[in-house]
């Protein structure tokens, strides 16, 4: 099945959106991605983005950053994506990958009196985290000082460093890296949030210490309290309280809910999926196909029915 992109305000074939090589954006990763899922949902024929409003606004609030102008508003990035991914049709996961970036065919070092251009692309996409339960290690590769280059939008260039982490820890064995804050507190997945179960209570770094604030994680917050009654406490973890919580998870776009059952050659619980993990895994599975009707405004429609 061909996919599409929209790409310099038009919408072409994928194989088509190609851009130079002097492009800024590719010499000083000075650009600001998303990742949005759309769900595919057999039963209704439809497929389900995720909190696509969301993605877009945390979109704009890294182009704020990085001093990049789009000429478009939420609510038209919403619709470009809704166009695209009615025109590539696809009846399976998708994921949609919108790029903003720096486009000037010029090279040195800046964000100033640089052009901007956007462009946005759907792929089918299933499984990112290809295991039933994840191994992970502590990575020796840290996540950014807010005074390096903010963690809360999602730079590209920042990504090199979740690169060094993910392939130093799959290279070695493991499924996925969790890296530490500067100052050595437990942050984050190479492109998941963590989540500890402590004493039956839910704990995840807070945003102060070098997260990307997730879309993910903000839904299993609010539906772990919603449906299961369970608080989330947001606050500096630290590292040896990886090997003793009673269960982890990983949450993220790509890697949905992700259990943990090893971290160091550490089992941790049982080394089963979790209770907790369990039933938020189940829950949140069905309220991104739009199988339940209390979130379906988390949940945005492609095609017309
Ligand atoms: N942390 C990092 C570094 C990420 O790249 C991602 C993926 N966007 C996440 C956390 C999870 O964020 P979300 O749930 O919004 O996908």
């Amino acid at each position: 099945m061909p996919s599409y992109a929209f790409f310099k305000n038009k919408y072409v074939p994928l194989a088509e959106a190609k851009i130079n090589v002097m492009t800024q954006a590719l010499h000083y990763g000075t650009a600001i991605f998303e990742g949005i899922r759309g769900n595919w949902n057999a039963k209704q024929q439809q497929i389900y983005f995720f909190r696509l409003k969301e993605h877009y606004q945390r979109l704009l609030n890294g182009c704020q950053v990085l001093r990049i102008k789009l000429p478009y508003s939420v609510d038209e990035l919403c619709q470009i994506t809704i166009e695209l991914a009615q025109k590539c049709a696809f009846e399976e996961d998708i994921y949609v990958r919108p790029l903003a970036y720096k486009s000037s065919e010029a090279l040195g070092v800046r964000l100033h009196d640089i052009s901007d251009d956007y462009v946005v692309f759907i792929i089918p996409w299933g499984r990112y985290i290809d295991v039933d339960k994840a191994r992970c290690c502590v990575s020796s590769w840290r996540r950014p000082d807010d005074n390096v280059a903010p963690p809360q939008v999602k730079i590209m260039g920042n990504y090199a460093s979740n690169a060094l982490a993910k392939s130093d820890a799959v290279e070695s064995g493991f499924d996925e890296a969790i890296m530490l804050s500067p100052d050595g507190y437990v942050s984050e997945g190479s492109g998941e949030n963590i989540f500890l179960v402590i004493d039956g209570k839910l704990v995840t770094p807070a945003t102060y210490n070098n997260i990307l604030p997730g879309i993910t994680r903000d839904s299993v917050i609010k539906l772990a309290k919603n449906e299961l009654g369970l608080e989330t406490i947001e606050r500096p973890i630290n590292r040896g309280e990886l090997y003793i919580a009673q269960e982890v998870f990983l949450t993220g776009t790509a890697a949905h809910v992700t259990p943990v059952a090893e971290i160091d050659h550490r089992q941790i619980g049982n080394g089963e999926i979790g209770e907790i993990t369990k039933k938020l895994q189940k829950i949140y599975a069905e309220v991104i196909r739009g199988n339940n009707p209390k979130y379906l405004d988390w949940c945005t429609p492609v095609y017309k029915k």
